[in-house]
């Protein structure tokens, strides 16, 4: 049997009392400092690679019932998630990434402790207790990236179409250290996102992490970090075409623990918990209501991700019930799965990811014939032509499809496609092939 971990976590009762009192977009929330700075606890757990992912967490989460909602393998790890139901019925949050080697990332929420287990391939294992974004600070920043890459306008749609978010999770190196398996911790970070919106009913808007880049220089979670986030990342945007990008930095010395533009596409996030607060600013998302619903509905309620010091794994809607029965929102002043699915389109079209795997799949004396693996948020790809008499390339069709034939016996020209989004945003050339 592995050892058991003996953390004591101190309840955060000043903040909840803080929350419950109804914070104002900037108002400010008078309370001690709760002695929440618990050192990082480590252990050993021998043969780790035999042990379940159940085992490795079951100390950590007692007395808590798993409630697994999702199992898949993402890029080699496995990535399972889920609810955590207390004692008193009141919710909390697991997830764990795996890798194969059976090294574990996993975020754990339980209700007045929450944080990060990372165990390695040897068996080391270390907690660290980390912070929610508080919400009597303010952290939603009046967006300045639109202006660099807008879709088309702002405006909001929301249909069953399925949604998918491909995120670009940056690092500095100092904060890849501390995270170990920055891949690992950004698929955790995806998930977090995604089982609230499963537990908010958003059933058709995901995120999905598109790559990582690490860069050198470290750089605090602030203001300053969240206007150059487009520079700093520019090689990695360049590279995996995000819809969104967030950026994870060490929170020490840090304004706050996150800080994300409202509406938009950026955000800086240190620690576990922030990034799917921060999100929720990206979805034009504020804090806790004021109660007046000539404020609107884009707020979050009593202990959901963007409103309250416990949060647990909910974003405000009025259409699910908490442990007491009472709804988890309001449909005039806390829908955030309301605004989610309103801006799930814009969120998810800043950026087309080109098609790949250009490539001849036949030929005739007169006709070629080219196919590609398909761009995931294409709606058409429009096909280009370069010939040594006309370098310059020249589009030459639009098609819905993943091939097309030209009618061509030169052998001479180059063809490529870009793939369009809804946004009718066009991506970057997919690689080129020829006869
Ligand atoms: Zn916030």
């Amino acid at each position: 049997m592995h050892d058991t971990v003996d953390v004591r976590f101190i309840r955060r009762a000043s903040s909840a009392l803080c929350a419950a009192s109804v914070v104002v977009l900037l108002g400010a929330c008078a309370h001690p400092t709760p002695p929440d700075s618990i050192e990082p606890k480590s252990w050993v757990i021998e043969n780790v690679a035999a042990k379940t992912t159940a085992e490795l967490y079951a100390d950590l989460i007692a007395p808590a019932v798993f409630e697994r909602s999702g199992s898949k393998v993402i890029d080699g790890y496995t990535v399972e998630s889920g609810n955590l139901r207390m004692p008193d019925k009141s919710m909390g949050s697991l997830i764990t990434v795996r890798a194969k080697d059976g090294s574990l990332t996993a975020i754990i929420e339980v209700p007045g402790k929450q944080g990060i287990l990372r165990v390695n391939a040897d068996g080391k294992s270390i907690f660290t207790r980390e912070k929610y974004p508080d919400s009597s600070v303010e952290d939603s920043v009046i967006s300045t990236d639109n202006l660099l890459m807008a879709p088309s306008s702002s405006k909001t749609t929301a249909d069953n179409e399925p949604r998918v978010i491909e995120v670009l999770a940056g690092f500095s190196r100092a904060y890849a250290n501390v995270v170990v398996d920055p891949h690992a911790f950004s698929l955790a970070e995806m998930e977090t996102v995604n089982l609230a919106l499963r537990n908010s009913l958003v059933t058709n808007v995901s995120m999905k992490l598109a790559g990582i880049q690490i860069v050198e220089p470290n750089y605090l979670a602030s203001k300053e970090t969240l206007h150059q986030l487009l520079t700093i990342f520019s090689s990695g945007i360049d590279q995996y075409a995000p819809d969104v990008v967030a950026g994870f930095f060490n929170g020490e010395g840090s304004p706050a623990v996150g800080y994300g533009n409202m509406p938009g596409r950026t955000s800086v996030n240190a620690g576990s918990f922030v990034f799917r607060h921060e999100i929720g600013h990206n979805a034009s998302g504020f804090h806790c209501s004021p109660s007046d619903p000539a404020s609107g509905y884009g707020f979050g309620y009593n202990t959901s991700i963007m409103c309250g010091a416990w949060y647990g794994p909910y974003y405000s809607t009025p259409l699910v019930r908490d442990e007491n029965g009472q709804p988890r929102g309001d449909a005039l002043t806390a829908d955030m799965a309301r605004a989610f699915r309103e801006n799930a389109m814009r969120l998810s079209t800043y950026t087309a990811s080109p098609a790949t795997n250009f490539r001849k799949t036949g030929s005739t004396i007169t006709k070629i014939t080219f196919g590609w693996d398909q761009s995931n948020d294409a709606v058409r790809y429009d096909v280009y032509r370069e010939t040594p008499a006309q370098p310059q390339p020249q589009k030459i069709a639009e098609t819905v499809s993943l091939t097309y034939t030209a009618a061509d016996s030169s052998g001479r020209s180059m063809y490529f496609v870009k793939a369009i989004n809804s946004a009718a945003n066009e991506s970057k050339p997919s690689n080129k092939a020829s006869r």
